[in-house]
């Protein structure tokens, strides 16, 4: 059985995407995979893409090959990471949707094509079978468990955050606490905020955050690091750094109320943001060998391809890591329009 990835007979592509448009998607890549399914109504075709992960980057990518007709199903593991807020912020026409909400219109959007399909479940392995590949996935909230075959899949599984080990931030995160400053930070604007993080880009992310308020705070947590010349420019810009370490934060139920600090200290803080560390959700892919950057994000091509043929990847699960909805929708967008002009020069 010939494997999908780089070492593959790869079919012969007739044509040239760029000779066709030569401003969108560049030389198509050649898909193995002997069986199409445009209109095949045999359930154990293989599927033309399987999408796992099913946030706005996802969502996208599905939706524009539902409508080039092709066999999609997407796979959703029901933890998206932004549930923790009520309202997402700048999505075009959307501004302050509930991030629930916009998914759920994503997926009807999706389900309202004949070759649509969703199912909540985890995805666990891919496996480079056939030409193409088998994936495996345990069903979740009573779904059924999965083993599908498919052309091409799509990996946009979005990130985890690893925050700083404060007992009460997760009560706060999403409502009082953001990780993302464009995102949330008109709703915090000119309150007294805190900025919470153990990395070495606080005083970036500081003078970023001082476009909303003047009153910023940096707490190290004892961790973080702020080198002597970032406190300088720091304090400048009327930034102060605190280095002590945190006990937690406070609130209520208006929200949070300050940053206790090991030494009994109360900052008085009504938001804030944090600065967590984002670990790619890639587990599943890991037989794959898909090639990676430093911190772990899949590396692909300016279309979406990564180093495995048959294999793309969309939204936060991609370099430069982390951004926004429409950010991971606009990039599905993209590498929908590779796969399915990858999948037409496969024939
Ligand atoms: C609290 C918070 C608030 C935010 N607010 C905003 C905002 O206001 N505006 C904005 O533009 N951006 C906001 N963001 C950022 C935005 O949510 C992300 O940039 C965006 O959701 C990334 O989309 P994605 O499709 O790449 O991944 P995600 O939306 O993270 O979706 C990934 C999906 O993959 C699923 N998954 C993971 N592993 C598997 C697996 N093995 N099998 C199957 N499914 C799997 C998860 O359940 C999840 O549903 C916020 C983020 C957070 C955390």
């Amino acid at each position: 059985m010939p494997d999908p990835s780089a070492g593959a007979e790869p079919a012969t592509v007739a044509g040239s995407a760029a000779a066709a448009e030569p401003n969108t998607v560049a030389e198509p890549v050649e898909v193995t995979q002997p069986e199409s399914n445009a209109g095949d109504a045999n359930p154990d075709a293989p599927y033309d893409t399987v999408v796992i992960g099913a946030g706005p980057g996802g969502l996208s990518v599905a939706l524009n090959l539902v409508r080039a007709r092709r066999r999609t199903l997407v796979l959703d593991s029901n933890r998206p990471r932004n549930a923790a807020t009520l309202h997402s912020h700048g999505y075009l026409t959307r501004d302050g949707i509930s991030p629930l909400e916009l998914r759920k219109l994503g997926q009807a959007e999706i389900e309202g094509y004949p070759d649509g399909e969703f199912q909540l479940a985890l995805a666990q392995t891919i496996t480079a079978t056939d030409g193409g590949y088998t994936v495996e996935a345990r069903g979740v909230r009573g779904a059924p468990n999965r083993t599908v075959r498919t052309r091409t899949v799509i990996i946009s599984t979005g990130v985890v955050e690893v925050m700083p080990a404060l007992p009460s931030l997760r009560a706060f995160y999403g409502t009082s606490l953001h990780s993302c400053i464009e995102c949330d930070g008109y709703e915090s604007r000119d309150q007294p905020l805190a900025l919470i993080g153990e990395t070495a880009d606080l005083a970036d992310r500081a003078i970023l955050l001082s476009q909303w308020s003047a009153d910023v705070i940096v707490f190290t947590n004892g961790v973080g690091v702020v080198t002597p010349d970032d406190e300088a420019l720091l304090a400048s810009r009327g930034i102060p750094v605190d280095r002590r370490p945190i006990a937690d934060v406070d609130g209520d139920r208006t929200g949070l109320t300050g940053i206790r600090l090991q030494d009994g200290t109360v900052v008085p803080r009504t938001a804030g943001f944090l600065r967590p560390v984002y670990e790619p959700s890639l587990a599943f892919a890991a037989d794959l060998d898909l090639d990676t950057n430093d911190e772990g994000f899949v590396t692909t091509d300016a279309h979406g391809r990564t180093s495995r043929n048959g294999i793309y990847a969309a939204g936060d699960s991609t370099q430069p890591g982390p951004q926004q909805l429409i950010i991971a929708a606009g990039a599905g967008a993209r590498v929908a329009a590779t796969v399915n002009r990858d999948l037409a020069f496969a024939g």
